[in-house]
């Protein structure tokens, strides 16, 4: 689970952080914050890994935008207080779960993560019963199962978004059609085939088929993204 450790020079980096903060308060759009009574108005809620190569900013400016959740393994069990704010209270239509190739989640929990922090140990169980749930749906036994990891990472969001439409709050906000979910991959490492950091559909509200997806036309540009890895 360790990675390779990368030498930082500190002060060089807090100094650059000082001209980001500076440029934040600069460009502080205050005249649209006005406009919105200084409310926060985002038109997403987004369940995405903390994997710092998966950016919420792939969604655009982020500033009132984007509400976004972050856990390792993007779970909504891990953040689910956090996913029902954004939902019931934010009331953002949109709800995308994004996971992405190489998840370092995914791969600590297909092995053993028992000597690591109870905290880590918590979040890792969650990752790992998931994965366990998505198995069990498509009648796969996870431990004999040759999945690669970025199969993995499609099944995960897909249970992340069958927990969702499960939920009692959630699930009539679907049936209304006044929130649609999407479960995005994000290719990292080309394991797709079409390049490096392609973002691909693979489940909208439930729906797992690439060419049911594709023939939705509500969706916008998330249709002709839809793809996922042949099993
Ligand atoms: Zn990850």
């Amino acid at each position: 689970m360790s990675h390779e450790v990368v030498k930082f020079d500190l002060v060089n980096l807090l100094h650059n952080l000082d001209e980001s903060l500076a440029n934040f308060e600069n460009t502080f759009s205050l005249d649209d914050f006005a406009k919105g009574h200084y409310q926060q108005h985002p038109f997403v809620t987004l369940l995405t890994c903390c994997d710092s190569r998966v950016p919420p900013s792939m969604l655009g400016d982020t500033f009132n935008r984007v509400f976004c959740v972050e856990n390792i393994g993007n779970q909504v069990k891990n953040s689910e207080g956090s996913v029902l704010y954004g939902l019931l209270h934010l009331h953002t239509p949109l709800m995308i779960v994004a996971g992405h190739s190489e998840c370092g989640a995914i791969k600590a929990a297909t092995s053993d993560f028992s000597a690591e922090p109870s905290a880590l140990v918590n979040e890792l169980t969650t990752v790992k019963n998931s994965l366990y749930q998505a198995c069990a749906g498509i009648k796969v036994d996870l431990a004999a199962a040759s999945l690669t990891q970025a199969q993995l990472s499609e099944i995960n969001v897909d249970i992340q978004i069958d927990q969702l439409l499960a939920h009692p709050d959630i699930a009539p906000l679907v049936e209304k059609q006044t929130l649609q979910i999407i479960g995005v991959l994000v290719d990292l490492h080309n394991v797709y085939g079409e390049g490096y950091g392609k973002v691909y559909t693979v489940n909208v509200n439930g729906e797992k088929d690439v060419e049911a997806i594709k023939r939705q036309d509500k969706i916008g540009g998330f249709a002709a993204k839809a793809k996922r890895l042949p099993k």
